[in-house]
């Protein structure tokens, strides 16, 4: 399902003279891109595969019902339940686990017990990720078979380094600031090198307050509560350096932008 990507050349690409990561903090987001970035940190769930396959909305359900079954009660208190504890807790699980003691593990297994049917192989993103200098990790507050078995039927599980999932975080999930620690001093992530690939743009606060270079690989199919506030941005915020809807179409116009500046050709000017 290849489109044309809208938002190519990414915005806010463009040389930067001067920038040599040290002062992260004085740096506008318009002034952070690549050229440092020797790690690319990938979210899994609506960023890796298309919002619009419409996969989560399976997990989303699987949730709803497990929180029925466990709590005994009806499917409409279990998702406002669900739906609370996201807003709360940042995730469903961190909810249930605080407040239900759940045992995370069961929960899981059930909620990520899907049908990878609608999720195609991604054969032009797999290319476009292997081309890309440097390691490469994905981020999940998920589950890592989960995250493995998704990555394989898109045809990219090998072009990564590992899998940093919400057991490895010890159910620390993101957005907490913990959350990130745990992942960078897990995987030796220098936050400086680091690029974070999200389509939650809460999740993107921290890495853009670590000094990571952010991009918002925003939903075509936005019914998702975090996903809808995107709908109401007057601007876009300042820990997003960068947007795109094609994840696949951004990452080729990275090799393509670093291969130019390799040959000596004129850099890429911002495109806003
Ligand atoms: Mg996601």
């Amino acid at each position: 399902m290849k489109k044309e990507a809208k938002a190519f050349p990414p915005r806010n690409i463009g040389a930067v003279n001067g920038m040599d990561g040290s002062n992260a903090a004085q740096e506008t987001p318009a002034q952070r891109d690549f050229e440092r970035t020797g790690i690319w940190i990938f979210d899994l769930d609506n960023t890796l595969y298309p919002a619009a396959c419409n996969l989560f909305a399976e997990v989303d359900v699987r949730m709803t019902e497990f929180i029925g079954k466990q709590l005994g009660v009806p499917m409409a208190y279990a998702r406002h339940l669900q739906k609370s504890y996201f807003r709360q807790f940042g995730t469903t699980l961190s909810g249930l686990m605080r407040i239900h003691k759940f045992d995370p593990q069961p929960f899981l297994d059930y909620v990520h017990n899907i049908d990878l049917s609608v999720v195609d192989e991604a054969p032009d993103l797999a290319a476009a990720i292997e081309a890309l200098q440097g390691r490469k990790l994905i981020y999940t507050n998920g589950s890592r078979r989960h995250a493995e078995r998704v990555a394989e039927k898109l045809g990219v599980l090998h072009l990564f380094e590992d899998i940093c999932d919400i057991t490895a975080c010890e159910f620390v999930a993101k957005p907490e600031p913990d959350a990130f620690d745990r992942m960078m001093r897990r995987h030796d992530v220098a936050p400086l090198e680091a690029a974070m690939f999200e389509d939650m743009p809460h999740n993107l606060e921290t890495p853009h307050t670590l000094g990571m270079t952010t991009v918002l690989v925003e939903p075509d199919h936005k019914d998702h509560p975090a996903h809808m506030q995107i709908r109401r941005w007057q601007a876009r915020p300042k820990y997003i350096h960068h947007t795109t809807d094609d994840l696949t179409r951004f990452l080729e116009g990275l090799v393509a932008h670093g291969s130019e500046t390799e040959a000596g050709s004129s850099a890429v000017k911002p495109s806003e």
